[in-house]
């Protein structure tokens, strides 16, 4: 049975859950998203995710015609059309309908579109083995353009690096910033791990501020980790003890070579291990949730 989809304030099949040949999502990746993740029938930091839905948003001085709140609400309804207790949600906001100009004002209403889907994993073995990753010739783009840190639909810079890794054969890339500084992964973030210290690219590099990696840190902390949000290049991976990617769709997954150097002993280390059991406990915490007690009660969402 095919997905219903939320498009504009109802729920259509999937079939029929199209957009506009003149909306500028679509003309011009104008527009933003948030990719969710549902574990035991609760949303995963979906304060966060929604937070950051519409602060990419107002960066690009949209606005969103739904509350937070209101939200909020579609992406838990879209889970229970979907019967989906565990899933992938992906909330996606475009500029709306205009014509074949770029100027926004053209745009009158943003298009809201609401997905939730069983999720596709890396395989297992890869979190048993780790993952062999390389740094590519794209650069991420800096803050000063379009600042990674909002969670655009415009992601040519890092499909430019997914192919580069496609090419190599390899999962995922490794992306520097324009100055050489490990920024981070086309769909992930990354972390190193030097005598005990827990480091990732601090956000100023030109990152997303992923909810994963915020977690992450947390939970360091929490172990009494030290973590420093800092810069490092391609020598800092090459020599680290250990080097892990983290985001909603992987969670945290370890790489074992880099540019075909083996990092550490090869294999997933002692602090990744448990970062990773530290936040398998965390997404069992009741987040958002899906279905109440009283069984699958639909609420009408409201554009
Ligand atoms: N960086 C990029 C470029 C991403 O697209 C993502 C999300 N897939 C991440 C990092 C990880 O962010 P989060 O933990 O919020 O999913």
């Amino acid at each position: 049975m095919g997905l219903k989809i939320y498009l504009d304030g109802k729920f259509v099949p999937e079939e029929d859950a199209k957009v506009s040949v003149f909306d500028h999502g679509f003309l011009y990746g104008d527009g933003v998203f948030e990719g969710i993740r549902a574990y035991h029938n609760s949303v995963f930091k979906m304060k966060e995710h929604v937070d950051r839905l519409y602060d990419s948003a107002q960066v690009i001085n949209m606005k969103i015609p739904l509350t937070k709140e209101e939200m909020t609400e579609v992406i838990l309804e879209t889970c229970r059309q979907n019967e989906l207790q565990d899933c992938y949600i992906r909330a996606v906001v475009s500029r709306g309908k205009g014509d074949l100009g770029l100027d926004p004002r053209k745009c009158s209403v943003p298009t809201i579109v609401c997905i939730a889907s069983s999720i596709s994993l890396y395989p297992d073995e890869l979190y048993e083995k780790g993952m062999e990753v390389i740094t590519v010739p794209t650069r991420r783009n800096g803050p000063e353009g379009v600042n990674p840190r909002i969670k655009s639909l415009n992601y040519l810079n890092n499909i430019m690096a997914k192919i580069e890794a496609n090419m190599a054969g390899v999962p995922e890339a490794i992306l520097l910033n324009q100055e050489g500084y490990v920024a981070e992964c086309t769909g992930d973030n990354i972390f190193i791990v030097k005598n005990g210290i827990v480091k990732t690219p601090a956000i100023h590099i030109g990152l997303l501020d992923g909810v994963t990696r915020n977690e992450v840190i947390k939970l360091a902390k929490q172990m009494g980790i030290e973590v420093q949000e800092t810069t490092f290049t391609r020598y800092d991976l090459f020599v680290a003890d250990e080097v892990f990617l983290t985001g909603t769709a992987a969670e945290l997954i370890p790489v074992t070579t880099i540019d075909s150097r083996v990092i550490g002993d090869g294999k997933p280390g002692p602090v990744f291990n448990r970062l990773l059991s530290g936040f398998r406990e965390l997404v069992k915490e009741p987040g958002a949730v899906i279905f109440t007690e009283t069984g699958k009660k639909k609420k009408k969402c409201k554009k």
